[in-house]
């Protein structure tokens, strides 16, 4: 694959590049391609890290403390110094001052101090004995085995050095961060601006929610299945209602869409059937590519820009939206909200628990449901109504069954592998 052809190059010499064919594009080739022509959003905002969950950092975060500050004690016991020890235990030793995390010292640290977790060990003293291991006596404690230097101690640092990164430019904010970033005392951050993207469906038959339907209608139901999907992102949604097929209403919208968005999706009107307008409109107004993806179900998609805006155009099918926006859209708006090191979506080995007939040649996204068997491995049953315009399939599965390009008909017991539905997000 060539890398550093511009979108314009591949649509007016696409026979230049000879793996390139888009009546017959492979589901990892066409987000290849896609990857190749995006590039993360160059705009940062500072945030309050309770803001801060999910988001992008923008700039590396460096410690400027060590985390813990003090050595100090993991135990609630005795502080003590190991070095006064002689011979084999027992050892006694008398307790000559107390400390509670975050106190000063009552007492001296010359020979035992009873400390708490948390609390700084005193000056001179190296080990900490649990008060289990202990006996007390009239202010002096006796224990038989002679503890180990540090024994018991967090040392200053041992969880974040001063100085040290502690996170990249590009990592995403998950919720152990933020108790690690206030461990350091940073309360505001540096992230990339969120990314707005704008959608809208399309069609004569689809109606928006509040109004009649009349005979051969349909509900919206894309919008709603996006709106979800996008929420799921933590991007800006902007939802841009539905529009008939009218070329001139497309292109407004459009173009409204565009001037406000870093990305436009579309559902419908990307196939080829009469009221298909996606592909003239777009040529119009900007630079698109369309392609047959050898996938099930799915196949028409369109990629593209308009202006300095991304553009995605899913098939209409409700099932097929979802597939090409889980396979497609997502993983181009992470790489556009400026997150690196995208984690693959991983797929499990499951067993079928019945058979599949499949041709070879494209890659499938059956709905399934799976369950875990007694004996840890994961089976998975097809639901039975797999057709594009099925929704429910997707409600009542938890997962897809990816059947990959060059896979037959499987029997029942063979392996295959699943992806997760609580593992796309
Ligand atoms: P299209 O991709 O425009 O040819 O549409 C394919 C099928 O999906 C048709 O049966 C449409 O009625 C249906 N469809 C398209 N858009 C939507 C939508 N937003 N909500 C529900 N069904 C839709
Ligand atoms: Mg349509």
């Amino acid at each position: 694959m060539k890398k550093d052809i511009s979108l314009s190059d591949l649509i007016s010499e696409s026979n230049i590049v000879h793996d390139y064919d888009p009546n017959a594009m492979s589901v990892e080739k066409a987000k290849t391609w896609i990857a190749n022509f995006l590039k993360p959003s160059d705009q940062q905002e500072i945030i309050h890290i309770k803001d801060a969950l999910h988001r992008i950092v923008a700039e590396s975060i460096t410690a400027s403390i060590n985390v813990p500050n003090h050595d100090n004690s993991a135990m609630d016991g005795y502080a003590i110094n190991i070095n006064i020890l002689n011979g084999d235990g027992p050892f006694s030793l008398k307790v000559t001052g107390k400390l509670l995390a975050g106190n000063q010292l009552e007492g001296n640290a010359n020979e035992a101090v009873r400390i708490m977790t948390g609390a700084s060990i005193p000056f001179g003293l190296n080990a900490v004995i649990p008060q289990e291991y202990v006996e007390l006596n009239e202010g002096v404690i006796t224990f038989k085995i002679k503890p180990h230097i540090n024994q018991n101690i967090r040392r200053l640092g041992e969880d974040i050095k001063s100085g040290q990164v502690v996170f990249q430019s590009g990592r995403k904010i998950e919720p152990c961060d933020l108790g690690l970033l206030a461990s350091l005392g940073i309360d505001s951050i540096k992230v990339y601006r969120k990314i707005k993207v704008a959608f809208f469906s399309t069609g004569d038959e689809i109606v928006s929610l509040g109004n009649p339907l009349s005979a051969g209608q349909v509900f919206d139901s894309n919008r709603y299945s996006l709106i979800g999907l996008l929420k799921r992102l933590d991007v800006e949604a902007i939802d841009l209602g539905v529009t008939p097929d009218n070329k001139k209403i497309i292109e407004d919208t459009l173009k409204k869409a565009s001037d406000m968005a870093d990305v436009v999706i579309t559902t419908g009107g990307v196939s080829v059937g009469e009221a298909d307008y996606m592909k003239e409109i777009l040529k119009k107004i900007g630079e698109i590519l369309f392609w047959k993806i050898s996938m099930k179900p799915g196949r028409p998609l369109a990629y593209g820009k308009i202006g300095h805006c991304h553009y995605f155009g899913l098939p209409g099918n409700p099932v097929s939206t979802m597939v090409t926006f889980y396979q497609f859209v997502r993983e181009a708006i992470l790489t556009l909200s400026g997150q690196t090191h995208i984690p693959k979506t991983p797929l499990i080995r499951a067993q079928l628990l019945s058979p599949i007939k499949k041709v070879p040649g494209r890659t499938e996204f059956q709905r399934g449901i799976y369950e875990q068997g007694h004996e840890g491995t994961f089976k998975v049953s097809p639901l039975k109504d797999q057709g594009s315009g099925i929704l429910r399939s997707m409600s009542e599965a938890n997962c897809f069954i990816v059947l990959h390009e060059d896979t037959a008909h499987l029997e029942k017991d063979m392996w295959v592998d699943i992806q997760l539905f609580d593992s796309l997000f």
